[in-house]
Formats: structure tokens, sequence, C-alpha cells
């Protein structure tokens, strides 16, 4: 591209950015204003995103955890196209589907964990997070036991942007000055030993977060309490790795009172810990199951519940319909396109390489950042990781209470063409699957020199 025609195309789309475009989760009164606005990029390939200014920048995020297939997979775009010729839409409603739409069904039901053999569609995790509250009530309200409303859930979980998944969410921000939670849903303790667990051991904080649902359980009357969900890693939330003692004793609690164990595996889900499903790794098997992002490596929107037999066979008795469904549940384009995605997740082994491989290589090159004086903790599984900066290692204290060292941190990384989200002072890791080594370590030396930057900064202030 002509020098000139970049400058010019670039500071029209920052302009066009600024007078017609409301970005998700943005600070309007930062964002738009001149000494603001937004990079644009154009292109990717592989693990590297290039802007309108020509620069390449490495991804740290796989786009917002999810592009795990990596940039520019032409045989993507190929199944998409065809899908398109053959048809490009029909809907799964009133006696009707297409032939995608159910082979991904058959797909997903081998390779989830259990008895979970059904697929619901939906266009986003946040949808399909949704569907999950409308199914739990209407399958309680079949099984006799209409008084099963209530959700339980964790603070600082994420699981959507629309009412009821910012409900089920744990973010203060996403809740008081809209009206949230929506009534009939709570929040407890999250596993995340690094800042609840005091001078508890991990392993005895694992087991007290996962008590203080039993605790909610009790408080609320368990024949009031219809599912609890998580998701097996906290990802947005901070990258929080639950103890080994957690998730066993969450199944046990639940088990007990017969709560239904709800999987949110949208970031978890194929391959990001090193198993296909989180659920895996903490060898748990939930009643239903969040699936989006992964399932399409992000080429386009798509996003299902798994649920198994139990519900499922009390949803096929007699006794009404399930009114719930959207224009894209089942999209044949889409789905084509997951079937591909997982194909090739498959044949190019990528859940054992990020187990085996790339996984143990991230923990290792994260594991040389201890000895910094920023750094906490790490903490890392297969492909996600979290990097805790604080003032003070001993008293595990922060800077402050507003995450400022994480976006100073952030921000020098993003001025290194590194992309590495900061979540409050965590500096998190979800990069493509299919990174190679050598681009970790790109990515951890591109943090070291990005941490020494922001001490100094901090020592300034
Ligand atoms: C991203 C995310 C969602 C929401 O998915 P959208 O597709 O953005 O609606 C739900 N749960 C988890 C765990 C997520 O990470």
């Amino acid at each position: 591209m002509n020098e000139n025609i970049n400058r010019n195309s670039t500071a029209r789309w920052r302009d066009l950015d600024i007078r017609h475009h409301l970005n998700p989760f943005s600070d309007y009164k930062t964002l738009k204003s001149e000494e603001g606005g937004s990079r644009i990029i154009v292109r990717a390939e592989g693990a590297h995103l290039y802007d309108s200014e020509g620069q390449k920048i490495l991804d740290g995020m796989a786009g917002l955890w999810c592009v795990n297939l990596g940039y520019g997979r032409e045989e993507l775009a190929r199944s998409a196209y065809e899908q398109m010729l053959e048809l490009p839409y029909y809907n799964s409603f009133f006696k009707t589907t297409t032939p995608p739409t159910v082979e991904l069904a058959e797909k997903l039901a081998e390779l989830a964990p259990g008895d979970l053999n059904y697929a619901f569609y939906g266009s986003s995790g946040s949808e399909s997070n949704d569907t999950v509250v409308r199914m739990v009530r209407f399958y309680w309200n079949k099984a006799g036991k209409p008084g099963k409303r209530n959700f339980i859930s964790r603070t600082h979980a994420y699981h959507g942007s629309t009412m009821a998944s910012a409900s089920l969410g744990g973010m203060k921000p996403m809740q008081q000055i809209y009206g949230l939670p929506l009534e009939g849903f709570h929040h407890v303790v999250p596993p995340y030993w690094y800042d609840f667990g005091g001078e508890l051991s991990p392993e005895e904080f694992g087991l007290q977060a996962a008590q203080a649902i039993e605790e909610k359980i009790l408080e609320l009357g368990p024949e009031t309490v219809a599912a609890f969900i998580g998701e097996p890693i906290m990802g947005a939330g901070g990258v929080l790795i639950p103890p080994d003692s957690y998730w066993p004793e969450v199944q046990r609690i639940c088990n007990k009172y017969d709560i239904l164990l709800v999987a949110d595996e949208v970031i978890c889900g194929f391959g990001r810990t090193g198993e296909m499903f989180g659920s895996q790794r903490y060898g748990i098997t939930p009643d239903m199951m969040t699936l989006a992002k992964g399932i399409t490596s992000g080429y386009l929107p798509l996003s299902a519940v798994m649920v198994n037999e139990r519900i499922a066979s009390k949803l096929r008795e007699e006794g009404g319909e399930f009114a719930h469904g959207y224009t894209y549940s089942g999209h044949p384009v889409s789905c084509a396109v997951a079937l591909t995605n997982l194909a090739l997740l498959e044949n190019e082994d990528l859940v054992r390489r990020t187990r085996e491989e790339t996984g143990p290589h991230l923990r290792g090159r994260l594991n040389e950042l201890v000895d910094h004086p920023l750094v906490g903790e790490v903490r890392s599984e297969g492909l996600i990781a979290a990097v805790e900066l604080v003032r003070d290692k001993q008293a595990r204290s922060r800077w402050d209470d507003k995450g400022t060292a994480g976006q100073i941190c952030r921000d020098h990384c993003f001025a290194r063409n590194i992309i590495l989200r900061a979540v409050r002072d965590a500096m998190v890791f979800s990069p493509p699957l299919t990174i190679e080594t050598s681009q970790i370590d790109e990515l951890v030396d591109g943090l070291r020199v990005s941490l020494d930057r922001t001490l100094e900064d901090l020592a300034r202030r």
C-alpha cells in the first residue's frame, strides 16, 4: 500500500470510529477523543496481527481467547465459502434442520465428557448462558420442583453481557448501575487463593471456597437452588486457577443437594487447558456445558449448550414445548466451519501439544519471572496463564485497588507490539494453540522488559 494512502486511511478510520462507532467495554470519554482513538487491525496471519500502519503485532490473547487455530486458515474460509454456496441459511425451528447442524451435534456429543449428548445452539456465549438459565428452570418445572429457581455463581466470574448472563457473572462494574443481578442470582467467593487465601494452604483454601457454595445452598434452602455455574478456570476474571481440591468438592456438594452443575467451558473448551475440556482437567462431570469461542476459532459466531441424558430425557417428556430459540440457532455456515475447525484441532494434535509441549514451555518461561520485584505469583495451565503484579510480595499487597500497575504494563507490552491483557493487576495470556515456542519466548521476553519499564513508572509516581 502507498504510504500516503495508508496514513490517510488510518486517519479516516480513526475518525469514523470516533464519530460513529460505540465500541464494546470502552470508556468513551478516553477512547473518543483526539489523543485516544483505536488501533485499526487490517490483516492477520498465524499468531500475528497487522495494523493499518503496517505494524506487526504478536497476539498473546488469540483475539478474545478464541482464535485457537490461529489466523489466516484457508481450510476454514473454504468450508464457509462452500457451505454458503450450498445452503447459506436455514433454521432449525418447526421440524426442519440442516446437515452441518446435526453433524456438529454428533461431533460435540462424541467429544464431550460423560453423557452430554445433546446440543442446543446459539451465536454467542452470552446467548448460550441465557439458554442455560431458561433450560434449567424449564427442567425443574417439568421435574415437579418449580421452586428450584436460584442460581449460584462466583464473584469475578464472567458469563457474558446479556441481562441474564451478566447476572450469572460476578463483576461489580457490570452490575450495580444496571440494576443487576436480577432476582435469583447469588455469588460466593471464587477459588482465588492469591487474593482470598490468607494463611491457608491453597488446598485448604480450595476446600473452603467450595464449602462457601454449601453455605449459600443452606442459606437459600436446597429446595430453592436450581444450579451452580462456574468456569473450570476463570478467564476474564483474571485466570483464576483453582487448587485441585476445589472442583471435586463442588461436585460432591452439587450431588448432595441435587443442584445441577453447569460448566462454562467458553474459554476452557477445545484444548485451552491441555485437555479437550476443562471439566476433564479437574475430573468433574457437569450436567450442562456452555461452549463458544474456540468452537469455530472465532471465524464465525457460534455457541452451544451441551445437555446430559437426565435433562434431555426430561425435556422430551410430554408437557409443553421449550419456548426458546434464536434465528441463528444451528446456523449451517457456522456449524460447517466448526466441523472443519474441530477436525484440524484433532489432525494437528493441538490438545496434546498444548499439554505436553507448548503449555510446559510457557510455564517454564513464566517461572523465570518470579524473581522480578513486581511479580507476586505466576500460574498457568496449558496455554492459559497469569502473572500477578504486586507492591509487596510477602504481604501480597497491590500498588492500588484500581489495577494501575496492570494497565501500565499492558500499555508497555502494546507499545512493543505484544498483546497481553491486564485484569486488575494480573497480566494474562491466552495465545493461539498453534503458537510456536519461539513466539512464546517473544511474549515472555517482551513482558519482562515491560515489567522493568512498569516498575520505573510506578517508582516515579
Ligand atoms: C466470552 C465468555 C462468555 C461470553 O461469550 P460471548 O460470545 O462474548 O457472548 C461467556 N462465558 C465465558 C467464560 C467467556 O469467556
